[in-house]
């Protein structure tokens, strides 16, 4: 059997659209201290979109603009410490057709 082609990610999202709304971020860190503890920072890793950012404190950042709605971090945070929901009506990414 062929293996099957390999894709890469990055070129996949630099084809997508998005909407942002800046006047409302759709998903947020709920308490910061409880990211400080967190000993393994899953979202650093399991976001596709690589919205979640180690910075210089050690905290976490939240890019929300580049959020590819997956929902992945509504059940992979071990302490769901994530709120997330949909944009509003008109806003987040749109996908390629064809
Ligand atoms: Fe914070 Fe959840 Fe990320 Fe851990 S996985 S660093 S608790 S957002
Ligand atoms: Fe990342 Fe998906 Fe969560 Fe958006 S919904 S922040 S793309 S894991």
């Amino acid at each position: 059997m062929k293996p099957l082609p390999r894709v890469n990610l990055d070129d996949k999202i630099f084809t997508l659209k998005y909407y942002v709304d800046e006047d409302y971020a759709h998903l947020r860190i709920r308490d910061e201290a409880v990211c400080q503890r967190c000993p393994t920072r899953p979202c650093l890793s399991f976001c596709p979109a690589g919205v979640y950012r180690l910075d210089r404190s050690g905290g976490i950042t939240v890019s929300y603009q580049a959020c590819v709605e997956c929902g992945s971090c509504r059940v992979a945070c071990p302490y769901a410490n994530i709120e997330w929901s949909y944009p509003r009506g008109g806003f987040g990414v749109a996908y390629k057709f064809g």
